[in-house]
């Protein structure tokens, strides 16, 4: 094996984990060539969720990289490429690893290129669940139907919104969560005439409650999109002179919809499949501890692909928080392992403490923004400042009450006092007389 090609740590992905790992192992001590990071994108780790905002915008408003490089998403430095080679971080991009042998810690890549590490961190977060997949007739190959997964992805989109900007300008969105609810928008302010199609009978449905998708759903048909809820795509259909491209999409209501570009939204699947037999997975995830350590001894597995404990269950959460916040617990316990290996996870008395996962989402669409931290359970007590669907700003809170407290809590328009309140209301839960709370409304989130 060729030694330059041997490495203590790999980090398997170049996502959004994989860029905050990196930046964790610089602060906590990393000698050159110690670590490299593998991805099949063409790009250094980047904010993946601008992909589905601003990314998409018209010219003048898309942000494009270097702006939105990881870490700038929580407000730190801007990794650029230069960055990972002036820490001596090996970046292989452009390069899809095809076999996985974690017995004798080995991957390879498609062009067949061995790497050897002594530890591995799997960060190869999800791939877009493809409607064909879930039995849509039609919906192989067409040349006009788009996903948004990777940059690569988004770069098709991008130019497909240019091109048809000057021919047809009909969009159909499937998928009523956060890719329908920002793309829709997105295409919308691009001059599209877009159809957002949803099975649920509501936006969001997991967060939302009905009051809060009322707001937003009146404010997207104020805004010109067509909303078509409780139904599904079941046929795309083409004809011979539009070069296979989708020309209506068949909905199980009986309605059609005429489409010039269609975008799917309708999930994501984690991307773990060259480990296979190898390791115990969960919940279609690989299954870690609170240190992210997998079955498998040396190997961690971050973001999107962690089914971890949580409350005494395990979940899997494919949000952008969690992704950073994994990736920075894993690389915490493999460095308190190393500074003292006969303890796996306690160093010199200092215990590291588990993952406290705090659920915290945020989404902006138009001239909207709305973030919630904490459990939707227990009573929806809304506090209303401006919930005018025409509004051009709207702000209201709900605060989700279970046993006299706050346990959760969602705003629009938030500032950032809000903002940070509401992180305080995930981790403390706080105490609170429902009076009290009917009483201070909106400024009850700033207070904490
Ligand atoms: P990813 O960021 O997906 O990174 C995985 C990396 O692994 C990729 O670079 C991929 O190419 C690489 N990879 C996979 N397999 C291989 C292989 N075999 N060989 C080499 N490389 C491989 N979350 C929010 O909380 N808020 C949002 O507003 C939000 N918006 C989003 C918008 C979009 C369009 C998308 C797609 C996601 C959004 N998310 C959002 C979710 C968030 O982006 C993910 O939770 C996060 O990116 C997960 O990070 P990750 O590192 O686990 O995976």
């Amino acid at each position: 094996l060729d030694e330059k090609k041997s490495f203590k740590y790999i980090i398997l992905g170049g996502g959004v984990a994989a860029g905050y790992a990196a930046k964790e192992f610089t602060e906590r001590g990393l000698k050159p060539e110690e670590l490299a990071i593998i991805s099949k994108e063409a790009v250094a780790p980047y904010e993946r969720s601008e992909l589905s905002k601003s990314y998409l915008l018209p010219d003048g408003y898309a942000t494009r990289l270097p702006s939105f490089h990881v870490c700038v998403g929580s407000g730190w430095k801007r990794q650029l490429p230069e960055w990972y080679k002036e820490k001596g971080i090996e970046l292989m991009l452009r390069t899809e690893i095809v076999k996985a042998d974690l017995a004798s810690k080995t991957l390879t890549s498609a062009t067949g290129r061995v790497f050897r590490y002594q530890i591995l961190i799997i960060a190869t977060g999800c791939a877009a669940v493809k409607l064909a997949d879930l039995g849509v007739q039609g919906a192989n190959n067409a040349d006009n139907i788009f996903y948004l997964r990777e940059i690569s992805d988004a770069d098709k989109l991008v130019e497909a919104i240019q091109k048809k900007n000057e021919s047809g300008k009909k969009a159909v969105v499937i998928g009523g969560g956060y890719i329908g609810f920002e793309v829709g928008a997105a295409l919308r302010i691009n001059g599209f005439d877009v159809s957002l199609v949803y099975k649920e009978p509501r936006l969001m449905h997991q967060l939302f409650t009905p009051a809060i998708a009322s707001f937003y759903e009146g404010y997207y048909t104020n805004k010109g999109v067509k909303l078509f809820k409780n139904t599904v795509a079941i046929r795309f259909e083409s004809s011979a002179s539009n070069n296979g491209e989708v020309k209506k999409v068949r909905l199980n209501n009986g309605q059609v919809i005429e489409a010039d570009i269609v975008v799917v939204g309708v999930g994501a699947e984690p991307q773990i499949s060259i480990f296979k037999g190898q390791i115990k997975e969960e919940k279609d995830g690989i299954r870690t501890d609170g240190y992210f350590r997998t079955s498998v001894p040396d190997v961690y597995a971050v973001g999107d692909v962690a089914t971890f404990p949580f409350k005494g269950e395990t979940i899997r959460v494919e949000h952008i928080d969690h992704a950073r916040e994994s990736a920075k617990q894993a690389v915490i316990a493999i460095k308190a392992k190393e500074d003292d290996n006969s303890i796996a996870i306690e160093v010199r008395g200092f215990k590291i403490s588990e993952y406290e996962y705090l659920p915290c989402f945020y989404s902006r669409s138009f001239d909207l923004s709305w973030r919630f931290c904490g459990d939707n359970v227990g009573e929806a007590l809304p506090a209303v400042e401006d919930m005018r669907v025409t509004s051009t700003k709207p702000r209201f809170v709900t605060y989700w009450y279970s046993r006299g407290k706050v346990v959760g809590a969602f705003i629009e328009g938030g500032n950032d006092a809000e903002n940070r309140g509401f992180e305080e209301i995930a981790k403390r839960k706080p105490r609170v007389e429902k009076d009290k709370l009917a009483q201070d409304g909106i400024s009850f989130a700033a207070s904490q």
